[in-house]
């Protein structure tokens, strides 16, 4: 049997680059359908990040990973802009982007059954393939499944920037690329896509409505039918305390002590009181809206006045930035407050923290309760997209459940979570066995990589 042809094509991969979730999974998906018995392959822009010097290497056992190289567009530190803002050229970058993903298919005759395309970055491969490469006989069992990770980031561009997309004017109406006078690739994406999938179930069904569908919530109704959730794994091979080579000292649930060890290594690192009764909260995130960052700063008084310790570790907008400042110079031995993106600091503090934040307004799937789950370390999220799917409000009773929950948003509904992961906490035996249950839990690709190729085929039968 020949095996299932697949290029994923993303702007981000782990190792190579990562601005959040989306490199995560576009560099541990195709690990899991290697081990499938796909023929997976990875394309990429060459970033300044990636130190590889050829124009391809590989990952996971043999999953080929080619660089598209254009030092003019991409030889730069940041991905998407730096801190004045979006690049100016990021149309230009990612029109080249997603032609030469087509172009290097050909140079390098592989011709895929599904191209497997993520984000606003890379809409455009659907529309060229339906326009600009319609009769090009190498793509002519060619099909596009578009993954949807954030639906707010959309690759918005005035209409005066279209021509750079390369095709006709007749493409710029309502049914395609315009959207309320300006161009929208992720819209065009979604209407030439042979399929579309999201990370959660939920958020598949919420973005269908008015409160979630940033105005897309039309196209995507229209598209209902090839609509997809899929919840997103995590790669147990980088993110588990017993292998992480970056955390003072591994551990499993057998020896939970362990854990505590690195708790107190971290308060010593990071100048807090070294006390490892002290409940710590963790939280790492891009500092954005979406994230709900307000709504700790809401609490903060409160919670660090309940003998607690804060742990942040996030960089985005100025206003989050400006306002956890402030709680470092308050704090400086309960909170500790790093304004940087450090993929190193990050996995001791999923290692060290006791419970970990993750309030956000919206979440299509979100990863960070599942690294969590994985270190030991109790989420305490809001109800909404993949959190919803993943995290089930702890129940003392029963002992079933994996953390703590929220439905509203707000700070109040927030701090009773808090509250109530705190009176779990001083029930020591009911904690530890918390802790355990949620390392026990499995989210791998393994389940989710079955349901792609699930996907997969489904489009492919109508060829
Ligand atoms: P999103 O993709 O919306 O940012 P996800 O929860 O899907 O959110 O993924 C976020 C990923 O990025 C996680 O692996 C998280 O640990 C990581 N991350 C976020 N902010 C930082 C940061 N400042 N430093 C290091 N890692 C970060």
């Amino acid at each position: 049997m020949t095996k299932l042809k697949v290029l994923l094509a993303s702007s981000e991969v782990v190792p190579f680059a990562k601005t959040g979730g989306l490199a995560d999974v576009a560099g541990s998906l195709p690990l899991a359908l290697e081990e499938c018995g796909v023929d997976v392959r990875v394309i990429m822009p060459k970033y300044a990040s990636v130190k590889v010097q050829a124009d391809s290497t590989t990952i996971g056992k043999n999953v080929l990973v080619y660089f598209v190289k254009n030092d003019n567009y991409f030889d730069r530190k940041e991905l998407y802009g730096d801190k004045f803002g979006d690049y100016k050229d990021n149309l230009d970058r990612f029109v080249y982007f997603s032609r030469e993903i087509l172009e290097r298919c050909k140079r390098e005759n592989f011709a895929p059954d599904v191209i497997h395309c993520n984000d606003w970055q890379t809409a455009l491969v659907p529309v060229y393939l339906n326009t600009i490469y319609k009769y090009d006989p190498f793509f002519a069992n060619t099909k596009v499944l578009y993954t949807i990770h954030n639906l707010a980031y959309q690759g918005l561009f005035p209409k005066e920037e279209y021509p750079k997309i390369g095709l006709d004017w007749v493409l710029f109406n309502m049914n395609c690329f315009e959207f309320y006078d300006k161009v929208n690739l992720m819209k065009a994406g979604i209407v030439y896509a042979d399929a579309i999938s999201t990370v959660s179930k939920t958020y598949s069904e919420e973005i269908l409505t008015r409160e979630f569908g940033c105005g897309l919530e039309g196209v995507l109704k229209n598209r209902e039918s090839v609509l997809y959730g899929i919840l997103n794994g995590i790669d147990y091979n980088i993110w588990s305390p017993e292998k992480d080579t970056k955390i003072f000292k591994n551990y499993s649930s057998d020896s939970l002590q362990d854990k505590y060890l690195n708790k107190e290594c971290f308060q010593k690192e990071m100048g807090l009181k070294v006390d490892r009764n002290i409940p710590m909260f963790g939280m790492i995130t891009r500092l954005a809206e979406q994230k709900g960052a307000d709504f700790v700063a809401d609490i903060i008084d409160r919670l660090l006045n309940m003998k607690a310790q804060f742990v942040l570790l996030g960089t985005g907008d100025n206003k989050y930035h400006l306002i956890f400042e402030k709680v470092a110079k308050k704090y400086p031995s309960s909170a500790s407050i790093s304004l940087k993106f450090d993929a190193v600091l990050a996995q001791k503090i999923y290692a060290s923290s006791d419970m970990f934040f993750i309030p956000s307004r919206y979440e299509p799937c979100g990863l960070s309760q599942l690294i969590s789950f994985k270190y030991g370390t109790i989420p305490i999220v809001r109800q909404t997209g993949g959190l919803k799917d993943t995290v089930e409000e702890f129940d003392p009773h029963t002992g079933k459940g994996t953390g703590f929950t929220f439905i509203e948003q707000r700070s109040e509904d927030l701090f009773a979570a808090v509250k109530k992961s705190l009176a779990i906490y001083k029930d020591k035996p009911l904690w530890m066995s918390l802790v355990k249950y949620v390392m026990s839990l499995d989210y791998s690709w393994k389940a989710s990589a079955k349901d792609y190729i699930g996907v997969y085929g489904k489009i492919l039968k109508n060829r």
